[in-house]
């Protein structure tokens, strides 16, 4: 399918101080659109003008929460070259979503030409400074003008840009983390496993109250026995014990994160033995009271890697490695970021040039 490009003729300020992006802040000038109708497939793949897109008020997504998205980024290296991160396995990810949601299959391998072609045209936009870059939003939402429940007929595909900085204003400085018991993000049968909107409505409240409380995410545990770690708010979880690193298996209820594979990938290549398995809260208290628990950290594309220099459960405050950044998480990061950012050779074949 052809990609038709109209572009803007009045392109915007770009964002001048590059250490101040933040996240999600800012938007750049073009946006990718295609459009699913029933017994047409998906059709007009175009990038246009960034701008408002006009919805029927019954517009099903607004009602249901049928919606998709994938988040990736494009890495300006130092000689000029601008690199993606695997960006097949989003669009595979983004078809296991669109799977579970009733949402119409995409074609991979045109919606990474997709994200490279917008990608190309907002080139200027790629931020240049350390630890910046431009954040990639995919994303599937149903339209039929219907307030009745079914599987949509009407889907648009959109893909928008915003330059970045780092997820947290910590940085690579720990974070705290509060181990949530009192509410559930997902179970296995549900949608855990998916990138859908809803998933993120059912966190915000208890993102809100751990803010509140001065944490800056929270800590999920299992949904039927408030008993197994799972993940938190938008990073895959790993604890690096004296003898191993865990992370939580994938059993349905929590997302496969792309950082995460990549990550345990990596971790063994460095030498470390990583055990995808199941872990009781309980497992880590006891580690931590013995000594055993060196460090704790996220994985995700926002954050990349998020050493957690604070966990609290209950009445039970963990201060993990001091609340300093641990070798393992240092060397992962940077690492990882190295050849994201073309510092290092990536000898995984990880990185995909947009030209
Ligand atoms: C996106 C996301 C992650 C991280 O996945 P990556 O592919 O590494 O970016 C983890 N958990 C949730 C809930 C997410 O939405």
């Amino acid at each position: 399918m052809e990609i038709k490009i109209t572009l803007t003729d009045s392109p915007r300020q770009k964002p001048a101080d590059q250490s101040k992006l933040g996240f999600g802040n800012y938007y750049t000038d073009h946006m990718f659109l295609m459009n699913y109708d029933e017994g047409q497939g998906w059709h007009d793949a175009r990038i246009v003008p960034y701008g408002p897109i006009s919805l029927d008020p019954a517009a099903m997504c607004l009602h249901y929460g049928q919606e998709v998205f994938e988040g990736l980024k494009a890495y300006r290296c130092a000689d000029g070259k601008i690199q993606l991160f695997r960006p097949d396995k989003n669009m595979a990810r983004l078809n296991v979503s669109n799977e579970r949601l009733c949402i119409p299959q995409i074609d991979e391998a045109f919606a990474v030409e997709a994200v490279k072609t917008l990608v190309n045209v907002d080139k200027e936009w790629i931020p240049t400074e350390e630890g910046t870059s431009l954040y990639i939003r995919p994303f599937i939402f149903a339209v039929d003008p219907h307030v009745g429940v079914h599987p949509a007929h009407h889907l648009i595909f959109c893909i928008i840009l915003s330059p970045v900085g780092a997820y947290y204003p910590e940085g690579l400085a720990p974070v705290k983390i509060y181990v949530e018991q009192n509410y559930v993000r997902a179970v296995k049968g549900g949608m855990g496993f998916t990138k859908t909107a809803g998933n993120y409505a059912a966190s915000l409240k208890a993102q809100d109250e751990a803010d509140k409380l001065g944490y800056t995410q929270v800590l999920w545990l299992d949904g039927v026995e408030r008993k197994y770690i799972e993940e938190v708010g938008t990073m895959n979880v790993f604890f690096a014990f004296e003898n191993e690193i865990v992370t939580p298996a994938l059993q349905g209820s929590i997302l496969s994160g792309i950082t995460r594979m990549s990550s345990i990938e990596m971790l063994r290549d460095m030498g470390y033995t990583v055990n995808e398995r199941r872990l009781s809260i309980d497992e880590v208290y006891e580690a931590y009271n013995n000594g055993t628990l060196k460090e704790v950290f996220g994985t995700g594309t926002a954050a990349v890697i998020s050493p957690v220099g604070q966990l609290k459960w209950g009445d039970n405050i963990m201060t993990i490695n001091n609340g300093e950044i641990g070798e393992i998480s240092q060397k992962l990061y940077d690492n990882l970021t190295g050849i994201q950012w073309g510092k290092i050779e990536d000898k995984f074949g990880w990185t995909v040039e947009v030209k």
